[in-house]
């Protein structure tokens, strides 16, 4: 996948043609294809610089402002639970994922297996295996529907061993883009929680989903209220668009007060020799946003700006597809949640995409849609309709 990826890139900027598009970018692009700095982010650099902040080495666990307002973002504001969650700064999302690795490997005393859905975000798998955990998967996505296989989903929860680790896209799942319903996930809650296992919910797109960082927080909110224990890891690039800053946390709720102490002693016993303490730069820029109200709000504006680019990009994508001619149900295009669909094209429909359209996506049919502007969409629809008719 990873070579794959690499190869579409290196594609891309050797095509000549002046209609090319890339759709194989990982990270969000404004309506001209460029990358967005967020404002919020601008104005937050600014009043960081005025104070003259030192450089002296964080915490173990971090920025402690900036870990506080993250859980305050993922689990509410009033959440009943704060005070039984153990939570650490990491190196963004993939940071937090691999710290969640190791905890369960070192401290979790059942089943050492994680499942992970079918598909999942490439890199899921290596870093539980490199945490030293079994890797296992669950179904999940249906190529015939192009939707959710909810009824395999559910079985396989209830055929894992006991207290097994159940890996859970909170929302706007990669590479697929198709999320449960909220109704699915009161039925997902209920067969993880009849096999005693454990969820752990990366949450690398919260607000950027939806726009709305408390809808898109739903199912670990659910989750709780439902009783269950939760490890949680955050990602902050894609909401505030800090990819390079790596900011992110991981967190784990406790049954009571007591037991945060002792998990908060383990995760520094776990990320001492693994880098020491992370870096405060990006943490600092989250930090000021998150903890700023006016600021706040300017961001919360922002991460809506950036999903409903995206939203509208879906929408235009299928209105042009049904404008030129194309008999096909294109409704998953817009289903579909997050910065990535799942086209339901096959490698050989793709590979004819990048050959005779100068087109780029990745060949299980995924694209960015944040590759989508204005300007290409129309282009794209064709060329998707000529491959596809
Ligand atoms: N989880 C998922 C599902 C992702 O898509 C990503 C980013 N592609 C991540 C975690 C981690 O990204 P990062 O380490 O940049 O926060």
């Amino acid at each position: 996948m990873a070579d794959w990826k690499t190869g579409i890139t290196e594609a891309y900027k050797a095509d000549k043609s002046e209609l090319k598009v890339n759709l194989g970018v990982g990270a969000y692009r404004d309506d001209k294809g460029k990358p967005y700095v967020l404002p919020s982010v601008r104005a937050a650099e600014e009043r960081i610089l005025m104070k003259g902040h030192d450089k002296e080495y964080a915490g173990i666990t971090g920025v402690p402002s900036f870990t506080k307002a993250a859980i305050e973002l993922a689990y509410g504001k009033s959440s009943p639970v704060l005070d039984r969650i153990a939570a650490t700064q990491s190196i963004s999302g993939t940071g937090a994922l691999r710290i969640g690795g190791a905890f369960f490997e070192r401290f979790y005393p059942n089943a050492k297996t994680v499942y992970l859905p079918t598909p999942s975000w490439a890199n899921h798998a290596a870093i539980m295996k490199d945490s030293g955990l079994g890797v296992k998967s669950y179904r999940y996505y249906s190529k015939e529907t192009i939707g959710l296989d909810i009824d395999g989903l559910l079985e396989d929860i209830g055929n894992a061993p006991k207290s097994s680790i159940f890996l859970l896209h909170a929302c706007a799942h990669n590479p697929t883009g198709v999320d449960p319903t909220p109704e699915q996930w009161r039925a997902i809650s209920e067969a993880v929680k009849n096999g005693g296992h454990f969820p752990f919910f990366d949450m690398a797109y919260q607000g950027f989903a939806s726009g709305d960082t408390d809808r898109d927080a739903y199912a670990l909110r659910y989750f709780i209220e439902q009783g269950h224990p939760v490890a949680l890891a955050q990602s902050f690039a894609k909401n505030m668009g800090l990819y390079g800053e790596r900011v992110g946390t991981f967190s784990l709720l406790a049954g009571s007060v007591e037991e945060k102490k002792r998990l908060d002693s383990q995760i520094k016993i776990l990320v001492r020799p693994l880098y020491s303490n992370p870096p405060i730069n990006g943490a600092r820029i989250a930090s000021e946003i998150l903890n700023d109200p006016t600021l706040n709000k300017q961001w919360l504006g922002e991460v809506k700006g950036m999903a409903d680019r995206i939203i509208s990009m879906r929408a235009a994508l299928k209105t042009n597809l049904g404008q030129i001619g194309s008999k096909r149900d294109w409704n998953h295009i817009t289903s579909q949640i997050g910065m990535f669909a799942y086209t339901g094209l096959g490698p050989e429909q793709v590979d004819r995409l990048a050959k005779e359209f100068s087109v780029y996506g990745t060949k299980d049919g995924r694209i960015s849609v944040a590759g989508i502007t204005s300007d290409n969409v129309k282009y794209l629809a064709q060329s998707i309709h000529k491959v596809t008719a």
